[in-house]
């Protein structure tokens, strides 16, 4: 258990836990509101590994124009991967990477305690809630360590293919009238 999303940070940068911390340039902690909605991605691709922050490359840029349609900016929400650091040529993740990663991903969300988690991408479908498939799993609630839950494709997948775009939309629209049923802290 880590007292911080400071200390995690530290802990990330300094990861030998599985072997892509041979390869990374940067380690990629998570970042941004507390207390909010959290997304999960996959894994840092080039731009992030340079830079050391997710979702800063082409994904993320659609990611950014995606949440500003529904009113959200980047900074007001919290942004993760699976695994921390890039894998080699952009790659899926390994089962044991993800698995050696794990324990980050559940204390950033202890920790951060969001409103509600958007998991992006069959990564992190499989990460959270042991299923793969985004098509089969969208539209449906979950529970991760008591928070709501849903799932929808990794923006990624909106890159290759521009009309899963409304759906992802449709996705963050979705989620944020869950949060809103259940709640928010004013
Ligand atoms: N894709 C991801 O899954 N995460 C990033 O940080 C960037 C691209
Ligand atoms: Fe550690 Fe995760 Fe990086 Fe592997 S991917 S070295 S477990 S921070």
């Amino acid at each position: 258990m880590y007292g911080s999303l400071e200390e995690i940070r530290y802990n990330i940068e300094t990861c030998k836990l599985c072997p892509l911390w041979r390869t990374r340039t940067k380690a990629v902690p998570g970042e941004g509101a507390i207390s909010g909605l959290m997304l999960i991605g996959e894994a840092p691709g080039k731009d992030e590994d340079m830079q050391g922050r997710p979702f800063v490359g082409r994904a993320g840029k659609l990611l950014e124009s995606c949440l500003s349609a529904v009113n959200l900016s980047r900074e007001s929400v919290y942004i993760t991967n699976v695994v921390k650091c890039r894998p080699p040529g952009n790659r899926r993740p390994h089962l044991k990477e993800i698995a050696a990663c794990r324990p980050y991903l559940l204390e950033e969300i202890r920790l951060v305690r969001p409103l509600a988690i958007l998991l992006m991408g069959n990564s992190a479908a499989y990460a959270l809630l042991g299923k793969r498939s985004v098509v089969s799993l969208r539209k449906r609630e979950f529970a991760v360590q008591g928070v709501p839950t849903m799932v929808t494709f990794h923006p990624a997948a909106m890159l290759r293919n521009p009309a899963l775009r409304s759906s992802f939309t449709e996705d963050l629209l979705a989620i944020l009238q869950l949060i809103s049923t259940k709640g928010i802290p004013s």
